[in-house]
């Protein structure tokens, strides 16, 4: 049961991150208008089972004042609200306040901040932890995002044949470009099932400025200027659409073997696999694997 909505409110960041899903950066485009934000509000409501919004991006604190008014208009409906930010307007307590009070007094269920190497480096007092800082004493709800490079994982006990990457990062986006290279990999074949999300019955999906309702980073489950959000969430057919039915029936090894993508001896995990046979399918399927910016495209 689809009960949260996640807007990637812009693309555009002020961090280039290595590990980012959706090749976010300063010259991304595609950032969503109010009256977009009004439409999918009311979309949300005739979906009858949604309960939460969350507001991410790229860096949703780019567009404040469009941010503010998306958080009145989902608590106005009753919706419960989320926010990720990797918190660069933190520059003082002081501007942290003026950033986040307006915020806090509309009742955010969830402050998450972004707080890692890949963003501050190895900064101690960063703008992060500010911003977490100030918005707790706010009462807002407030938890950072920490993810770890990843590492090989010397003598932990694993299945045989399968190589141990530590750390938390996932190779989609911009990641397999810039993080895979020099890590142990593994045979394709044992990729047999997606880890991370529920295609079947996605609790979640990722809406973007260009329409795209996404189940998985690039993965659109279909395009809601086209089609009423509502239509496209009813009329969601698993096993038919062409890049779910095969991630259910056996992962991205069945992805790229119903398809007939050629692989290479190993991959770095599952997510891995996946992206790099949806780049190899961009031109089969434009409408499901979109948009093209998210697999580091023009
Ligand atoms: S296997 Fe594919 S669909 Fe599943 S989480 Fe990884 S990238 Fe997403």
């Amino acid at each position: 049961m689809l009960t949260q909505l996640h807007v990637l409110l812009s693309y555009k960041c002020i961090f280039e991150c290595d590990h980012c899903f959706v090749f976010s950066g300063p010259n991304a485009e595609g950032t969503f208008t109010l009256s977009q934000m009004r439409q999918v509000f009311d979309e949300a409501e005739k979906i009858g089972t949604v309960d939460t919004f969350y507001f991410e991006g790229g860096e949703a604190f780019l567009f404040y004042p469009l941010l503010l008014e998306s958080v009145r208009m989902a608590r106005a409906r009753g919706f419960k609200v989320g926010i990720v930010t990797n918190a660069y307007f933190a520059t003082s307590d002081e501007n942290a306040e003026l950033w986040l009070r307006p915020l806090a007094e509309l009742g955010i269920a969830d402050f998450s901040v972004s707080d890692d190497a890949f963003h501050f480096g190895e900064e101690v007092q960063n703008t992060a932890k500010r911003a977490r800082a100030v918005a707790g004493r706010l009462g807002m709800p407030a938890a950072s995002i920490c993810i770890e490079a990843p590492r090989v994982e010397a003598g932990a006990a694993h299945e045989k044949g399968a190589a141990i990457i530590g750390g938390d990062v996932v190779f989609r986006g911009r990641a397999v470009e810039t993080l895979a290279e020099g890590l142990p990999r593994t045979a394709p074949e044992r990729f047999a099932e997606c880890p991370f999300e529920d295609l079947q019955n996605p609790e979640r999906v990722h809406l973007d400025p260009y329409g795209h309702v996404h189940l998985c980073q690039g993965v659109s489950m279909g395009n809601m200027w086209v089609a009423p959000l509502s239509a496209l969430v009813r009329d969601y057919d698993p096993a038919a659409h062409p890049i779910s039915g095969p991630l259910l029936r056996g992962g991205p090894a069945a992805l790229a073997r119903e398809y007939g993508v050629p692989l290479e001896a190993g991959y770095v995990d599952a997510c891995h696999l996946c992206y790099e046979t949806r780049r190899a399918l961009l031109d089969r399927f434009p409408q499901y694997l979109a948009p093209r910016q998210v697999y580091g495209l023009a």
